[in-house]
């Protein structure tokens, strides 16, 4: 058997590198730092346990070649006060019932909110703490290097560029959750806001079954 029939190639998933522009937004936009959020009739924007509104930092909508989450609408919520690495909280092997809502010791909930919504329309509020600028996603070829690691870059599919070992983890509702996006380390959005948790890089590992519009969790790395 030829040397080529034993070896396997690694598994290059659909990837689009997502580019910030430069000229401010003046309408509603789908693809957009800061903006107006585009939400689920039924869902408000996020609160911090602080009783801040959390600032919009980045919403896409995932391309349709993204395996589980095609089309859905992705947001990225965090607190301008509340700034820490995420802390997975795990029961019986799998995180915590709700764990978009539940301790993140030591605070009494999350500081950050990642919402996947289906039925999005913007809402008339402006994020007030950003600049509203366009993103634009190109795709490209995410080839794993020899270590199966993707590249170190703002995407959404491809395959995550992990700084440590891979981290897996299951939904609370028994799902695996899957990598749907990458935030590289240190990118800052502008505005009068810090760095997403601290500055760390960030894997958003999503449920593929939809069991919650934020069943989302954001694995940071350094
Ligand atoms: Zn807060
Ligand atoms: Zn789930």
């Amino acid at each position: 058997m030829a040397e080529s029939d034993t070896k396997t190639s690694p598994t290059v998933l659909p990837a689009h590198a997502i580019d910030v522009g430069a000229e401010p937004l003046d309408r509603p936009t789908r693809n957009s730092v800061g903006g107006q959020p585009f939400l689920d009739e039924a869902q408000p924007w996020p609160e911090c346990f602080c009783g801040e509104r959390m600032a919009l930092f980045f919403q896409l909508d995932i391309p349709l070649d993204v395996e589980h989450f095609a089309g859905d609408h992705l947001l990225v919520f965090h607190c301008r006060t509340h700034n820490d690495p995420s802390d997975p909280q795990l029961s019986a092997g799998r995180l915590v019932p709700r764990y978009w809502d539940a301790p993140q010791p030591p605070h009494p909930r999350p500081f950050w909110r990642v919402l996947l919504q289906r039925a999005a329309k913007p809402v008339a509020e402006t994020e007030p703490s950003l600049i509203a600028l366009p993103l634009t996603l190109t795709a490209f070829v995410d080839t794993p290097d020899s270590h199966g690691l993707g590249s170190q870059t703002f995407k959404v599919g491809g395959t995550p560029s992990w700084a440590q070992e891979p981290e897996h983890y299951t939904c609370a509702c028994g799902a695996e959750l899957v990598y749907v996006c990458q935030v590289p380390e240190g990118m800052e959005f502008g505005g009068d806001t810090d760095a997403l948790f601290l500055g760390n890089e960030i894997y958003l590992l999503a449920c593929p079954a939809h069991c919650d519009p934020a069943a989302v969790w954001p694995v940071n790395q350094n």
